[in-house]
């Protein structure tokens, strides 16, 4: 995990500067523990992690977390015990990473899967909920939330 970690600090700087805010350090070590991650991750989880390289406080790390949110980088997926956790937005791992999104389009409209066994979450970034809902007048949909369950492929 160390290794993969260290791997991804280029990437997440490389990330961080796209979006033409500060490269900070804690900014660096949070976006880079998510990069390392297949999961989505909880604040506690992320500071754990960032703890192992860094003397970060949960505070910073949670302030970072909900700043990767605001320029769309990370989404936030709220799970079943209502601890967020937190993964990149699908196109902030490609390259070309941080492009700003001016607009309020829902920035995860894909769906999530969660394991039965260890708990997990994962994004299904290639599973788009084709939502064809007539919602009330006056209604407006900011987010889709499609949850499939199962077990991942670890605990099959
Ligand atoms: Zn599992
Ligand atoms: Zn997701």
């Amino acid at each position: 995990m160390k290794l993969a970690y260290l791997a991804k600090i280029p990437q997440a700087q490389a990330a961080l500067r796209a979006t033409g805010e500060r490269v900070t350090e804690p900014r660096v070590a949070v976006l880079a523990t998510l990069l390392s991650s297949d999961h989505a991750m909880s604040h506690l989880d992320v500071a754990a992690m960032v703890a192992k390289h860094h003397t970060i406080d949960r505070v910073t790390v949670y302030r970072v977390l909900d700043w990767l949110v605001g320029v769309s980088i990370a989404h936030r997926i709220a799970g079943d015990d209502r601890v967020w956790r937190f993964m990149l937005n699908p196109q902030a791992s490609a390259q070309g990473a941080g492009k700003k999104t001016a607009h309020h389009a829902p920035s995860h409209a894909h769906a999530h899967f969660t394991c039965n066994t260890c708990g997990q979450t994962f994004c299904l970034d290639k599973v788009q909920p084709k939502m064809n809902v007539k919602l009330p007048t006056g209604f407006r949909t900011t987010e889709v939330d499609l949850k499939i369950r199962g077990l991942c492929a670890e605990c099959k």
